[in-house]
């Protein structure tokens, strides 16, 4: 029998019904329907003015201000006939959240009247209070200013809530010096890298029309949802995303009937809510799904160009929270709120192409197309083995930290999985002939064709951080709750300075007479000599890759945030972003100062959390009820039983372990040594291992205790009440 307030959620939880939404509407009737798309963009302007902006949009650039007068001019008609009164430049400053600064688009005149205005100079440049912002010491050494700037190749959308309609427009932010402050500029950035490198190689590959070479993203977000009547119930879940207490319930996820399994309806129509508001706004949402864990689930958008999917993603995040709430749930999208179960991922699915070549990453029906799919391939596995330490930083965060390694999510140690087949192919090339893997024959490279790679589910390996599935590469070890842009970033720009390695090798065999074939050749084989040790298609989980992958292999196995963030500071990591103009040595070092921060923060929330409800709400339950049992054993003795009271000697012996460790971790709270990385090693080996030992206690006394005299709602609750 649960305690009374548990009781009384419960109940309130048995009454809820699922929330009344509309029948789905029909697809075109509300496909981006709040979406100021191209479409719209061609129908209001002047087919000059139209074209303008089109080539703009394809070649970056600069806009013309008579250009941005006019769209500024169609947007604000277009969003006020929606009923739309405010405007909003959207950006995605160092946290992992979207903000935004609204404006009105009233303009008072002297007579009394109010018309709304919106100019090409508002459009295009904003300038936010942006002092709260997290910028590294970026602004205080420069500027203190901020300023949002239209990112013309993403398109403006219309924010519905209940307290009315804002045109929002997607921007990037940075400082008046020019530095960005934000996660948008550097993803432009980085795909421009892409572009020129990507372009050298496919010239010398003899390619003679090459379009604008593009990143793609397709995120796969996973998320909890647990009903409100428990949130209210758990501070810890409420401030840090987490359970900081909690027993394993008797049932957890080892039947695995929940992955796949029928979508309870209170979800269904939820999920229903969310993919309506997303067509809406143009985010091709297609999949969803229970995940492994209860309580757990997952949506899929189709693949879009980096920078679009990546504002998409956050809308993603944004209506999952907020219609949760309308459902009476609240989205968790911590990466372990649960600990014990499995925990929530965002698989980054990532490729690079264009209109003309297509997907660099699918290996092709040609000989040709193959020779350039292996190039691009190489290129990538070069990259990750040269950067896997900065990939792993890229998602560096306190919550993943909980995740990565924990025997369900992908090990910190960053390798490739490439499937049987692709792998065999390298090994030939390493070993200098290549035949197919297939027929048996000798397979000159660029004569014969690759056959097919697997891209169903059965070959892959669910153990790898960063694996090949057949046209892409998905980097599995990125959080839930993160922002895709950081490490598509990191994806970008490691492709970029890989590719440029291969253009100057086949530069200069081409110089030296050599064929493309043998020069293309000799640069993969290269490749694999000297990159082949990040190829694994083992257990990722295992021991003994642990083992192998560090002692033998010579990968770094960065296990927390503490080890992986100081990455940032190495010199080969500054001379990359550099190099190729993505992030210059002061931004990248305002990105370790900003992340190291909010890692310490985030760790710092939790250990204050966890004492404080361990002292003001486990330790005064647990010491009511031993007054409670006292006084029962008093009375058995009283008449004439004799009572044992070895189980209420183990929960005051326990109470008592609780109380020490409390003070144990205070005092290590009160010793944070000065300095970002001396600081971040405190948390991860001071602070979350004294939090572990207070839990335990904690968790000791969760079993032993009468249900009804504990005040937290349990695992089991959260995980399979809905
Ligand atoms: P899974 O079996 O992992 O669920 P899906 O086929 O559902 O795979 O795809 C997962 C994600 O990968 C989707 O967002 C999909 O659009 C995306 N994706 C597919 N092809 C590409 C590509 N070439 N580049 C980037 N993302 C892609
Ligand atoms: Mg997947």
């Amino acid at each position: 029998m649960p305690s009374a307030e548990r009781f009384a959620a419960l109940q309130t939880i048995q009454r809820r019904r699922p929330a009344a939404v509309q029948a789905p509407s029909a697809l075109q009737d509300i496909w981006a329907s709040d979406v100021f798309t191209l479409d719209r963009m061609k129908e209001a302007l002047p087919r000059s003015v139209f074209k303008s902006i089109q080539a703009t949009i394809r070649e970056g650039g600069r806009l013309d201000p008579t250009v941005a007068d006019a769209v500024a001019s169609a947007m604000k008609d277009w969003a006020t006939s929606r009923g739309a009164l405010y405007y909003a430049h959207v950006f995605y400053p160092l946290t992992n959240l979207s903000a935004e600064k609204h404006d009105g688009f009233i303009v008072p005149k002297g007579d009394g009247r109010a018309i709304t205005e919106f100019t090409g100079k508002l459009l295009v440049q904003g300038e936010p209070d942006g002092s709260s912002f997290p910028n590294g010491g970026l602004r205080s050494t420069f500027e203190a200013r901020g300023y949002t700037a239209w990112d013309v190749t993403s398109p403006a959308w219309l924010m519905r809530t209940p307290n009315g309609v804002t045109l929002c427009i997607p921007t990037v932010f940075v400082s008046w010096t020019g530095e960005a402050l934000d996660k948008k500029t550097p993803l432009l950035r980085s795909n421009a890298a892409v572009n020129a490198q990507a372009r050298r190689v496919l010239k010398l590959l003899g390619e003679k029309e090459v379009a604008p070479i593009n990143s793609s993203c397709g995120a796969e977000q996973e998320y909890f949802l647990v009903d409100n009547a428990f949130m209210a119930l758990r501070p810890d879940l409420q401030l840090s995303g987490r359970s900081l207490f909690g027993a394993p319930p008797a049932k957890g996820q080892q039947f695995d009937d929940h992955y796949f399994g029928a979508i309870p309806e209170r979800v269904q129509v939820f999920m229903q809510d969310v993919e309506d508001q997303l067509y809406r706004l143009g985010v091709p949402a297609k999949t969803r799904h229970n995940e492994v864990a209860p309580g757990q689930f997952e949506i899929a958008p189709v693949h879009e160009a980096a920078n679009v999917a990546t504002d998409h993603q956050q809308l993603i995040m944004t209506v999952l929270k907020s219609t949760a709430k309308r459902h009476g749930f609240t989205c968790l999208l911590h990466e372990k709120p649960f600990a014990g179960v499995n925990g929530s991922g965002k698989h980054v699915n990532w490729s690079i192409g264009n209109s003309t070549q297509g997907n660099l990453l699918d290996p092709g029906k040609t000989p040709h197309e193959n020779m350039q799919f292996l190039l691009f391939c190489g290129a990538v596995i070069r990259g990750v083995h040269q950067y896997g330490p900065l990939m792993r930083a890229a998602i560096a965060t306190a919550s993943n930290d909980h995740r990565l390694g924990a025997n369900e999510a992908p090990p910190a140690i960053i390798s490739v999985y490439l499937g049987s087949q692709l792998e065999d192919v390298f090994n030939q090339i390493k070993a200098g002939q290549l035949k197919s893997s297939t027929s048996g024959g000798v397979m000159q490279l660029g004569v014969d064709s690759l056959p097919e790679f697997p891209k169903d589910a059965g070959d892959r390996n669910r153990t790898s951080p960063f694996a090949f599935t057949g046209n892409r590469f998905e980097f599995r070890a990125v959080g839930s709750g993160q922002s895709v842009a950081g490490p598509l970033v990191v994806l970008n720009t490691v492709l970029a300075d890989s590719l440029g390695w291969i253009a100057d090798q086949l530069e200069s065999c081409l110089a030296k007479g050599e064929t493309i074939e043998q020069a293309s050749f000799a640069a993969l084989q290269r490749i694999t000599q000297e990159n082949g040790a990040v190829i694994f298609g083992g257990d990722g989980y295992s021991s003994q890759w642990h083992e192998l992958a560090v002692k033998e292999r010579g990968l770094e196995n960065l296990r927390t945030s503490a080890d992986a963030l100081p990455v940032l500071k190495r010199e080969a990591i500054r001379d990359l972003f550099h190099r190729q103009n993505v992030l210059s040595p002061v931004e990248l070092e305002s990105r370790f100062e900003v992340y190291a921060e909010q890692y310490i923060l985030a760790i710092e929330v939790e250990a204050r959390l966890s004492l404080r409800l361990a002292r003001t709400v486990i330790y005064p339950a647990v010491s009511a009820y031993l007054g409670e049992l006292a006084g029962s054993l008093q009375e058995q003795e009283a008449i004439g039983l004799s009572p044992s009271k070895a189980v209420a000697q183990q929960i005051a012996a326990l109470n008592q372990q609780l109380l020490d460790r409390a003070g144990s971790l205070e005092a290590a709270m009160a010793a944070a040594p000065h300095g970002a990385e001396a600081h971040m090693r405190h948390c991860a080996d001071q602070l979350m291992v004294r939090m572990g030992e207070l839990r335990e206690a904690v968790d000791g006394l969760e079993a032993l205790v009468d249900d009804a005299a504990w005040p937290l709602p349990t695992y089991q609750e959260m995980l399979f009440v809905r």
